[in-house]
């Protein structure tokens, strides 16, 4: 991932504006909606293709005290970038010879949803001398990763007590994960948090003194208050998108989208009806009309099933692609009109300059915003903007 300061005075093909001002505001307002609970900022996945040290940086400024990742390598590169020495810092997802040791050794708090991951965990303080900071993971629901309730859990909680009373482990954390937050009043949100308070009493009562119980995910810090326990885990929030449109705009939660993709108009040029557009002629010009070429595409992470449907605002009106989307590019149908090349195409942005919105090319894509700010891939420079707080 480009981040370079001097790509900004050339004019980009592409790029993915990262507007850090917005996410330090969405960080704000997840506190002040969640006033009792610390913030764990989600930054796996390169902060859901945002960047992930820009906007951990961000967030901690805004009051993040926590970051979360999936992965041990992800979590620890954090770790080692400059202003996130103090910050605590999660991952959940490990898998057997992992890189446990310098997780102990990065202090960094792991998840363990299993007893291999707690014997990988304890053999690595043994190794570094130092206790390894557990959150132990139930799985009260979600059928993915986590502890089964039951025996399980006894087992776990017990092991877990006993490398505890030794040294090796200190378990910082109870944890779980919901299944359909983002579907409100679905009855297994209920279930889940009453499952997951039964689990975090019987570790209690066995001893476990957890710095912090969690299992709000975002769409559950939006609607859910009796889920914000002592943290909260934010994602999708703090990059300013909904968790799902029948929740609410992001604007009806005071979020701002944090990424805006555009992509400078590559050519535009006059062309007769009837005219074949892209891979396989999906798109055949009804009249005569002009097209534009968009230089971005599938290895950017333009979904290919967006063809025919994605919206670009183009010269103050949404065009939708014409036919195929291709490795590199797409073509628009401008009807006509003759923008100078290099013309500003924004894809998505907040919206509020009339431009659509990463929903928009999730509802054309048939999938979720999660996805579509997520695979933007790395050839496409991120520019950060609104860097000092
Ligand atoms: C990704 C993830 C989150 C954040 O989810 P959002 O819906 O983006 O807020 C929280 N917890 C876990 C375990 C996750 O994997």
């Amino acid at each position: 991932m480009t981040e370079t300061a001097a790509l900004r005075t050339a004019p980009l093909r592409a790029r993915a504006e990262i507007d850090l001002a917005a996410l330090r505001a969405n960080v704000r307002t997840l506190r002040a909606l969640a006033p009792g609970a610390a913030l764990m900022a989600v930054v796996k996945s390169d902060g859901y293709g945002h960047g992930a040290v820009p906007c951990a940086r961000a967030a901690v400024a805004a009051g993040a005290t926590w970051l979360g990742t999936a992965t041990p390598e992800e979590a620890l590169a954090l770790r080692a970038a400059d202003g996130l020495d103090d910050v605590r810092i999660m991952c959940w997802l490990w898998t057997p010879g992992g890189p446990w040791r310098e997780a102990v050794e990065a202090r960094l708090d792991v998840s363990v949803s299993g007893m291999w991951a707690l014997r990988e965990a304890v053999a690595a303080a043994r190794e570094a001398g130092a206790p390894a900071r557990v959150h132990l993971k139930a799985d009260t629901g979600l059928g993915r990763n986590g502890c089964q309730p039951g025996d399980d859990w006894a087992d776990l909680v017990g092991e877990a007590l006993r490398a505890e009373r030794e040294g090796l482990v200190t378990i910082t954390g109870l944890w779980s994960h919901f299944a359909c937050a983002d579907e409100p009043g679905h009855p297994s949100i209920d279930a889940q948090l009453g499952q997951f308070r039964e689990m975090v009493a019987y570790a209690e009562q066995r001893g476990a003194r957890p710095e912090v119980r969690h299992i709000a995910n975002s769409p559950a810090t939006l609607t859910r208050p009796d889920s914000h326990l002592d943290l909260v885990r934010t994602g999708i929030a703090i990059y300013g998108i909904s968790p799902s449109p029948e929740l609410g705009s992001p604007a009806d939660f005071g979020l701002r989208p944090v990424m805006t993709l555009a992509a400078s108009v590559a050519l535009v040029k006059r062309v007769p009806g009837g005219h074949g557009v892209s891979y396989g002629h999906r798109y055949i010009t009804p009249g005569a009309t002009t097209l534009g070429l968009i230089p971005v595409g599938y290895a950017d992470g333009i979904p290919r099933h967006a063809s025919s449907a994605g919206p670009v605002l183009v010269n103050g009106k949404w065009r939708t692609v014409a036919g195929r989307i291709a490795m590199d590019q797409f073509v628009v149908d401008l009807g006509g009109e003759e923008p100078a090349p290099g013309t500003e195409a924004v894809l998505f942005g907040p919206g509020d300059r009339g431009e659509p919105t990463a929903e928009d090319w999730a509802q054309a894509a048939g999938t979720i915003a999660y996805e579509i700010v997520t695979r933007i891939g790395t050839r496409v420079p991120r520019v950060y903007v609104n860097v000092a707080r």
